[in-house]
C-alpha cells in the first residue's frame, strides 16, 4: 500500500528528492554528506534529484558560494538532475503571502523580542505540553493597533487556538503589505517552494527537524486554499533528517572550523572515492526502501562526530 501511494505521489508531477544547501558559505562534510544522502534517496527511488540553492536570506548569502558549492558536490559525482534558485520563486512567495493575509491566515504583530520572551515566561504552562514560541497577544488583537515602520506577520497555526505556536512568516514595510518591501521568512518560502515542487522527499541535516512541523501546517493551509492551492493532492512530501555532523564535543562545524572542507580534505591526502567509502559506511541503507508518504523520519544519531566519520579514532 505505501509503495503504491508513493507511485501516486511521484506520478502527480515533476518532483524528485531535494536537497536545499543556502549559498552562506563554503560547503563542509556534513553537508557534503547530506547531499550525498539525497543522492542515494534519488537512485534508490529513481526520481530526479533536485538542488534548489536558497538564497533569499541576502544578507547572509555569499558571493560565490552556490558556484563553490556546486563544484565540490561534483568533485565527489553529485550532478543535479535540477537546480533551481529559490530567489525566482519571489513573486510565487509573495502571492501566495497577499492571499494570505486576505484570508487571515497570518496576521501582523509587532511585538518586540523582549516582549515575546517576557509574555512567554509571565504565561502558565502550555496546553498540549508545547513549548510556547509566542504570546499570542497579536492573534488576539486582530491587528487593530498602528504599527511601526516594519511589521513582523505571523502563520496563526490553525491546530493551536492559544496562538502560543504562531510562528514569523514575513516582514513588510507596513501593515499594509507591498511587495517591494516583503521579505518572506525561511519558512515561508522554503515550505512554498517544497509544496509546489511536489516533492517525494525533502533531505536535510536534523538542526531543521524542529521546523518540520511549522512548515507542515503552511503546506496543510496551501493545500487547502483555494488560488493557492498548486495541485489537489493531499500528500505530503517525507522528510528524512541527517545526522549533524559535529566536532569532538559535539559542537557546530563552522566556517572557522579547520580541515572540514573538501578542499582542505583533498590537501590533507582525501580522494573523492574514499569519502564516498566514508558517507557509504556511514549511512545505513535500510532507510532507502520504500517508506510512507508524508512520513518525518531520519538517522537515529543526531550528532556524528567529524572524527569519527572521517574513521579517526
Ligand atoms: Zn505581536
Amino acid at each position: 500500500v505505501e509503495k503504491a501511494r508513493l507511485v501516486e505521489l511521484i506520478s502527480l508531477g515533476p518532483g524528485g528528492v531535494r536537497f536545499a544547501p543556502s549559498p552562506t558559505g563554503r560547503f563542509h562534510i556534513g553537508n557534503l554528506r547530506t547531499a550525498w544522502i539525497s543522492r542515494e534517496f534519488a537512485r534508490a527511488l529513481g526520481l530526479p534529484w533536485v538542488v534548489r540553492f536558497e538564497d533569499i536570506d541576502v544578507p547572509r548569502v555569499l558571493a560565490g558560494a552556490r558556484e563553490s558549492q556546486a563544484e565540490d558536490m561534483a568533485a565527489l559525482g553529485l550532478v543535479p538532475d535540477r537546480v533551481e534558485i529559490q530567489s525566482a520563486f519571489r513573486a510565487r512567495h509573495w502571492n501566495v503571502f497577499s492571499q494570505a493575509v486576505r484570508s487571515g491566515a497570518v496576521y501582523p504583530c509587532d511585538c518586540s523580542r523582549k516582549d515575546v520572551r517576557e509574555a512567554i515566561q509571565g504565561s502558565a504552562s502550555a496546553p498540549h505540553g508545547v513549548q510556547p514560541i509566542y504570546s499570542g497577544h497579536c492573534r488576539a488583537r486582530k491587528g487593530t493597533s498602528s504599527g511601526p515602520d516594519s511589521v513582523g506577520w505571523r502563520f496563526a497555526v490553525p491546530e493551536d487556538k492559544s496562538g502560543q505556536s504562531d510562528f514569523v512568516v514575513a516582514r513588510t514595510g507596513s501593515r499594509l503589505p507591498a511587495e517591494s518591501t516583503f521579505v518572506p521568512a525561511y519558512h515561508w518560502a522554503c515550505a512554498i517552494d517544497d509544496w509546489d515542487g511536489k516533492h517525494a522527499l525533502l533531505v536535510r541535516a536534523h538542526d531543521l527537524a524542529e521546523v518540520a512541523g511549522q512548515h507542515r501546517s503552511i503546506m496543510r493551509w496551501l493545500a487547502g486554499s483555494k488560488g493557492v492551492a498548486t495541485s489537489s493532492s493531499s500528500i505530503f512530501p517525507a522528510v528524512f533528517h541527517t545526522s549533524l555532523v559535529t566536532g569532538d564535543s559535539g559542537e557546530r562545524l563552522e566556517k572557522r572550523t579547520r580541515g572540514v572542507t573538501l578542499p582542505e580534505l583533498v590537501a590533507a591526502g582525501w580522494t573523492a572515492e574514499a569519502l564516498e567509502k566514508r558517507f557509504a559506511s556511514s549511512f545505513d541503507r535500510s532507510f532507502l526502501s520504500p517508506f510512507a508518504p508524508g512520513k518525518i523520519f531520519g538517522e537515529a544519531g543526531i550528532m556524528l562526530k567529524f572524527r569519527e566519520l572521517i574513521g579517526l579514532k
